[in-house]
């Protein structure tokens, strides 16, 4: 297969008025086709169900956007079933038949841009930025993986031995459990879906219940390129009926999760049980969050500082795993940046996501009050300083809230929020802003602003991140270029996007031949 190099997918400028309109034509026709019925799919079938669910607009809880099927534990056990029956031939076909789907998929999207980013303005409430570098990310992995797979399936190098043919080479797991999260609920639904398909394994694949018709119109596109029935099963459901019921089950070989810490750690816990009849060490893939910061130094680019500190931790409401949710500032230029900061974040545009406003709204009920919840405790620990106050009442809106005089310790500055919320701490020195970022049990995103050369290679020793950012904002990691996923509570140690990812999905075996 001979093929172009890797290259990110660029963003669409909207300045432009062509795009501009396409992106409205794209809303238009997006919302012309609510209220559809989206039915699970297991071995190629696709099956209506009784029970279904609505999924929301959160700019508007009135509006229906698709209404969506859900399996229930019988469900689960029959995909299981045909998941298992079809990884017996998936596993054999060949990586560049396999990575073939991927790059078609990718085209695919890529033809349909505008639309994909649509329906995520809706479904998601991302303004029109957010949405389109959503589907740039998940056209990445799809590039990104298929091009992975090709290369891992060359020979693995090995030492040489006299009289002796030796090779090593990867083959998959076997049926695997996908959870992807909301917050990207196109590019980690597909990162997540295809590295496990792209390396030969079979999945059934559990989305979100806040974002399922993205899922459910991505499973779809997959049927319609020719994936093989029984590859991608979907099974959208309550998390409380067919969760652990699909971690513990005996057929289930791994669980690649994307979400809170609690679910994280629970799926840890149940996979490591072994069922009754399981003939393998269940592993388990999981990405579950952080409590990002970002450090300026007294000699830094005050102002740059000031701006990406605002767009790390507003961006998307602060609903990223990589959101800045603490500024750590040095004692000399607290004053300045703060008001900075300040000023820049009264500066953001509250509205509707379809009419392109920077801020809309956190994703739904429990997130909204988990959110408000936490600017409670936040007046208390610390000083308000900007919003605080909920948004619009059609949606679940939430004013970019600031604090600032946090402390050290205080829950603001330690749990994750995920939301619109910074805290900013004046720190006494840079050793002691370090010291500061380190304070948490997580360990995702971190970004250093400083001109000073020894203060980045102290931080880069020493602040206890998977990805660490100098002199630019700490979200938006790119794929192939910033490998995504953190340490401690953030997760398995797992790098999305990255050369080692695909490895997770496989395992390594050694044949050797005596002549
Ligand atoms: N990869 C995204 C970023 O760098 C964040 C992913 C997440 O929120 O899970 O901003």
């Amino acid at each position: 297969m001979t093929l172009t190099t890797f290259h990110n997918e660029p963003f669409t400028d909207f300045s432009q008025p062509a795009h501009k309109a396409a992106m409205e034509a794209a809303l238009a026709k997006v919302r012309s086709q609510f209220g559809q019925t989206y039915p699970l799919w297991i071995g190629g079938e696709q099956i209506q169900t009784q029970n279904s669910l609505a999924s929301i607009n959160p700019a508007l809880k009135s509006e229906v956007v698709g209404t969506v099927c859900q399996a229930n534990r019988q469900h689960i056990e029959q995909a299981l079933q045909i998941a298992g029956k079809r990884f017996e031939d998936w596993r054999y076909t060949s990586a560049e038949l396999r990575a073939g789907y991927l790059f078609k998929a990718a085209a695919e999207i890529r033809r349909n841009k505008f639309e994909w980013a649509a329906w995520q303005v809706y479904e998601a409430g991302k303004n029109w930025g957010e949405a389109d570098a959503d589907v740039a990310e998940a056209i990445d992995f799809l590039e990104y993986y298929g091009r992975e797979m090709l290369r891992l399936a060359e020979p693995t190098p090995l030492t040489p031995l006299a009289g002796e043919f030796n090779r090593q080479y990867y083959i998959p797991l076997g049926v695997g459990v996908i959870i992807p999260p909301w917050n990207f609920p196109l590019a980690i639904l597909v990162g997540m879906t295809t590295s496990a398909i792209v390396t030969g394994n079979t999945v059934l694949l559990k989305p979100s219940p806040n974002t399922s018709v993205i899922a459910a119109r991505f499973v779809e596109l997959m049927h319609r390129i020719g994936l093989p029935s029984g590859v991608i099963n979907f099974v959208p459901g309550p998390p409380e009926e067919i969760g652990d019921f699909m971690v513990e089950h005996p057929q289930t070989r791994f669980i690649s999760f994307t979400g809170s810490k609690t679910v994280g750690l629970r799926i840890a816990e149940r996979a490591a049980k072994t069922a009754q009849g399981q003939r393998w060490i269940k592993r388990v893939i999981a990405e579950m969050g952080g409590k990002d910061g970002i450090v300026v130094d007294k000699n830094a680019d005050l102002e740059d500082a000031a701006v990406q500190i605002v767009a790390s931790a507003f961006g998307f409401q602060g609903q990223k795993c990589s959101a800045a949710s603490r500024a750590i500032l040095h004692k000399d230029i607290y004053d300045a940046v703060t008001e900075r900061v300040i000023e820049l974040t009264r500066a953001l545009k509250m509205g509707p996501p379809a009419e392109n406003f920077y801020t809309g709204p956190v994703i739904d009920q429990k997130s909204f009050d988990k959110i408000m919840s936490y600017i409670e405790i936040g007046k208390q620990e610390a000083t308000l300083a900007v919003g605080g106050e909920r948004g619009l009442e059609e949606g679940f809106y939430i004013q970019p809230t600031v604090f600032t005089n946090a402390k050290r310790g205080a829950r603001i500055m330690c749990e994750e929020i995920f939301g619109p919320v910074l805290a900013i701490y004046r720190a006494e020195s840079f050793e002691e802003a370090i010291d500061t970022f380190n304070d948490t049990e997580y360990g995702l995103t971190g970004a250093v602003y400083s001109y000073d050369r020894s203060h980045l290679e102290y931080a880069q020793n020493r602040m206890h991140c998977g990805n660490l950012y100098f002199n630019r904002k700490c979200t938006g990691a790119l794929v192939g270029v910033h490998p995504f996923g953190g340490f401690n509570m953030s997760g398995t140690d797992s790098k999305a996007g990255g050369p080692d990812y695909l490895l997770q999905f496989m395992q390594a075996k050694a044949v050797s031949e005596k002549f």
